[in-house]
């Protein structure tokens, strides 16, 4: 299956608030991601630009760690998919996509 291409309408941004979520396309590690398209955007948290990764429906993803509430960051890593907090350095395992958060 080849990847959409085409532009998906801007959401809004969690942490500003604007309609400047925009998915954008990386060659590098050919994925796509949000990003918020304001460059004055940043973490409340961290100081640093927050990136989004993308569910199957072409959605972003926004999660938060529930110790601190920072917007956790999607990884790619030997062992496949996890969560990582910006903050607090949690690590959360991927299941199906999304952070998982208890040993359930
Ligand atoms: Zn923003
Ligand atoms: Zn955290």
């Amino acid at each position: 299956m080849t990847p959409q291409v085409e532009a998906v309408p801007a959401r809004t941004c969690p942490v500003c608030g604007k309609e400047t979520l925009n998915r954008h396309y990386s060659p590098k590690t050919k994925r796509y991601f949000y990003v918020c398209d304001d460059k004055q955007c940043v973490s409340p948290v961290t100081g640093k630009t927050v990136y989004y990764a993308v569910d199957k429906a072409g959605n972003p993803v926004i999660e938060y760690c529930p110790h601190d509430k920072a917007i956790l960051e999607k990884k790619k890593g030997k062992y496949g998919f996890f969560w990582a907090c910006p903050a607090c350095r949690t690590i959360y395992r991927d299941k199906l996509g999304k952070p998982q958060f208890s040993g359930s």
